[in-house]
């Protein structure tokens, strides 16, 4: 088991209450390697809860009395410079804590029992990281470097949600920096900003006073950029505006919902973006699939053997805290692997297909002709190899 934090040494009725708790909570939080802290008010009675993410896992850390004179979620939303007093609209913001002076996003729900907030760690090491840092294989390292040194085109990272894209996105944007010499005018649309970058104009999206995706974009592209991060294509406006840019002479680098290269392709396509401006706009897409992988140190302990489980008792097993491990604290889980398919160039059969409007099935399909390894074969070899539980396979729809 994870250590619970207590709090019963600190008094809820005194002034410093809330601000002591939250100090604790987000010092134990690192300490852990958490994610994310979940605080859910309890309602009637009384009180909040706490939960946090530790690779990957949800796991209860207990329930603590709400301070007298300020509650704990008014803390937070203090710290990430919330309106205090509003608990009936959801709320966004970013706060810097601790003295590493480490950065977490904020985010307020009004619920049924009263207010819940989620605060996003956002793990100082990865928003340092470089693309050499993520894990991605060597061939696909190369291939995004090289294309990080064009003048233009986009670098696509697609993945579905908690699939790490936006870090991937990050990397990239650090090794332009890195590389820049001289200095390329390095402009992001975000929402929100996840991370400062040292040497980037960073810009939030704010819809509550009109300031949105495509506002952003307009503006953005008149800043005279050579290189910008969109955060996310969401839309075909968005779509539209990225691959205009990047045929006009800049490096856009983005990210995008999709389960695979193939899809993303697709999804580009149904948002309207001519095959032509794919073929020649589209210098790189990734799509990744971040897994929790299996400790190492107590993983050969608490694994069925593969004879004699059937897919619902390894399910079960893996999610169960085995062994008393002090490397995962028995969640069996520890790290995460990084997995990512790179849709081959886009020339010769795979884009002929663009312009027959092919389904994402085809289009993996010929993908996969040219050599492209899937996300799904790669989720099965780090299965067999033991780096990830057999469940994070099955979680994927595979056996
Ligand atoms: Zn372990």
């Amino acid at each position: 088991m994870h250590s619970p934090l207590t709090f019963g040494d600190l008094d809820p009725r005194a002034s410093d209450y809330a601000a002591r708790v939250v100090d604790r909570i987000l010092q134990a939080a690192v300490t852990h390697g958490v994610s994310d802290i979940h605080l859910d008010a309890q309602g009637k009675a009384g009180g909040v809860s706490l939960k946090w993410r530790i690779d990957g896992n949800l796991l209860a850390a207990g329930s603590l009395p709400d301070g007298e004179s300020t509650s704990i979620v008014a803390r937070v939303k203090a710290l990430a410079r919330l309106i205090t007093y509003r608990y009936d609209i959801p709320q966004e913001g970013r706060m810097i804590f601790g003295e590493q002076a480490l950065e977490a996003r904020v985010g307020t729900l009004p619920t049924l029992h009263g207010e819940r907030v989620v605060i996003r760690l956002i793990a100082k090491q990865t928003c340092e990281w470089l693309p050499e840092q993520l894990g991605l294989p060597n061939d696909i390292l190369t291939a995004m470097r090289g294309q990080l040194r064009s003048d233009s085109g986009v670098v696509l990272i697609a993945g579905t949600a908690g699939s790490g894209k936006t870090t991937t996105a990050y990397a990239c944007l650090r090794a332009v920096l890195q590389d820049a010499a001289p200095q390329r005018s390095v402009v992001t649309l975000e929402d929100p900003i996840e991370a400062e970058l040292a040497g980037a104009c960073q810009s939030q999206i704010n819809q509550a006073v009109g300031y949105d995706w495509s506002d952003g974009l307009k503006a953005l592209l008149r800043q005279d950029p050579e290189v910008t991060l969109v955060g996310e294509i969401r839309d075909a406006q968005t779509a539209a505006m990225v691959f205009q840019a990047a045929m006009t002479g800049q490096l856009v680098i983005s990210t995008m919902h999709a389960r695979s290269a193939a899809d993303a392709l697709r999804r580009l396509l149904d948002m309207q973006v001519p095959p032509h401006h794919l073929l020649s706009g589209l210098n790189l897409l990734l799509c990744q699939r971040l897994l929790r992988g299996a400790c190492a140190q107590c993983r050969d302990e608490q694994r069925p053997s593969s004879s004699q489980g059937d897919s619902q008792h390894e399910l079960r097993e893996a999610s169960e805290p085995a062994v008393s491990c002090s490397t995962c604290d028995g969640s069996g889980y520890a790290g995460r692997v990084l997995l990512a398919e790179q849709l081959p160039p886009l020339e010769g059969e795979l884009a002929r297909t663009l312009w027959q409007s092919a389904d994402a099935r085809s289009l993996a399909g010929i993908a996969q002709s040219l050599g492209m390894r899937t996300l799904d074969t790669l989720t099965q070899e780090a299965a067999r190899a033991g780096r990830v539980h057999a469940n994070e396979s099955i979680r994927y729809g595979l056996g």
